[in-house]
């Protein structure tokens, strides 16, 4: 038998031979079940992050991994210079699901912005009529698309950017959940599009106004200009509805997906739109040699399949109420701020005698919670959407009394 390594063994073989590229809570995972997590001593944690909501459907769902082994042993990869018999009927599935008539399906969230992007800049040409590369699309400040070099072109995460450039141009930043701002940029005729997250899931769960989205979703259509939707954290049931903009009512012309559409077992992002944008793109202009892959196909359709047969939204919707009511009942003075949506959640963290987020997350782990600060000063709260109210109750009382024992 291969020898047991510990803990300490492990994360000292990352640090050695990985490169340095994320700074990890020191906890080391080996097993996971619904919302659950087990470290390799076996020690057993609520897991709150959820792999950034790639895993709304829980660790390990049986389903969604029965669909990805049953395909995994006929058919996984063939490219799209063939057809295969599971990505047309993904493709019907999911375009009925969000309601658009065609889907571009790809890997990784950063890959689907991507796509969304030039599909946008192909649109502004071909359709809109903007004189060639010229097209300009406004994104906003705090924002997190992704790590490719475009994407951190338009960042103002100096994280992000900082050593990356040159810089990809034709991006306008405007502040976030700010309707005057964005009615001025989309005086330019030049604007093709206008990339928003409907909460900034990165930037710390940053909800903006009600009916902010709306209000920009209406400039964006009396502009002739695309509203892209980047729902790759907060789709998916994750803040109580099945994408995020559906709290306001509003129908956004590209709908970006990833994370939970591979249901926390396989990357698979996608691009939703209608024909007048997505049929822009011609044979050979774009893709991915695994995208669209029969595994990812069948895993995708499974995923959604659990969200709808698990109602994994009115779970999100009415958990996340329990949620934020309970933790701003915690009389703390750590506790600054607790915001969200659905199971979407951030406390902002007062730093208090010399202790900070980080510190609470460590006391969280060593009383069996899993969390992530981001920032510096804000904890994200995101379990898995299967979790039950009595699982709920159980992870805020660890919550509660990790925070307690800070101060
Ligand atoms: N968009 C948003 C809103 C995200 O939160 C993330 C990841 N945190 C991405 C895009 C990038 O996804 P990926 O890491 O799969 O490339």
């Amino acid at each position: 038998m291969a020898e047991r390594l510990s803990s300490e063994q492990l994360m000292e073989l990352e640090h050695h031979h990985g490169a340095h590229n994320y700074h990890p809570l020191p906890v080391v995972l080996e097993r996971g079940e619904g919302v659950y997590v087990w470290d390799v001593e076996g020690k057993k944690y609520f897991d709150f992050l959820s792999a950034y909501s790639a895993v709304n459907q829980g660790h390990c769902h049986p389903r969604i991994v029965g669909a990805m082994v049953d395909q995994a042993r006929k058919l996984t990869l063939t490219s799209r210079a063939f057809y295969n018999d599971s990505l047309g009927v993904f493709e019907k599935y999911v375009t009925e699901f969000f309601g658009y008539d065609k889907v571009l399906p790809m890997n990784t969230g950063a890959e689907a912005v991507e796509t969304a992007l030039k599909l946008t800049r192909k649109w502004a040409y071909m359709v809109k009529g903007i004189p060639q590369y010229d097209a300009k699309i406004i994104v906003c400040e705090g924002n997190f698309h992704g790590r490719t070099t475009t994407i951190v072109s338009f960042s103002d995460d100096p994280s992000a950017y900082t050593d990356y450039g040159p810089f990809t141009p034709g991006f306008v930043r405007i502040p976030y959940n700010d309707i005057p701002a964005l009615e001025e940029a989309l005086k330019d005729p030049n604007v093709a599009g206008f990339l928003v997250e409907p909460i900034q899931g990165e930037a710390g769960v940053y909800v903006p106004e009600e009916g902010y989205l709306k209000k920009a979703f209406d400039a964006c259509k009396a502009s002739n200009v695309l509203f892209i939707a980047d729902e790759v954290q907060t789709g998916i049931a994750r803040t109580g509805r099945l994408l995020a903009v559906n709290h306001e009512d509003i129908k956004p012309d590209i709908i970006i997906l990833g994370k939970a559409l591979g249901g926390g077992v396989f990357p698979v992002s996608a691009v939703l739109a209608n024909d007048e944008i997505m049929l822009t793109i011609k044979p050979g202009e774009h893709g991915s040699t695994f995208g669209g892959n029969p595994i990812a196909a069948r895993v995708a359709i499974a995923a959604l399949d659990v969200v709808q047969d698990e109602n994994l939204i009115e779970r999100a919707e009415k958990l996340g109420n329990i949620f934020r009511e309970e933790i701003r009942k915690i009389d703390s003075p750590m506790i600054e701020l607790v915001r969200g949506k659905g199971l979407l959640n951030a406390v902002i963290i007062k730093p208090t005698n010399g202790k900070e987020a980080w510190d609470v997350c460590l006391k969280m782990a060593e009383n069996g919670l899993i969390a992530k600060p981001t920032h510096g000063h804000i904890i994200r709260f995101a379990p898995p959407l299967v979790i039950t109210e009595g699982q709920l109750h159980e992870a805020i009382e660890i919550i509660k009394k990790s925070i307690l024992e800070m101060v």
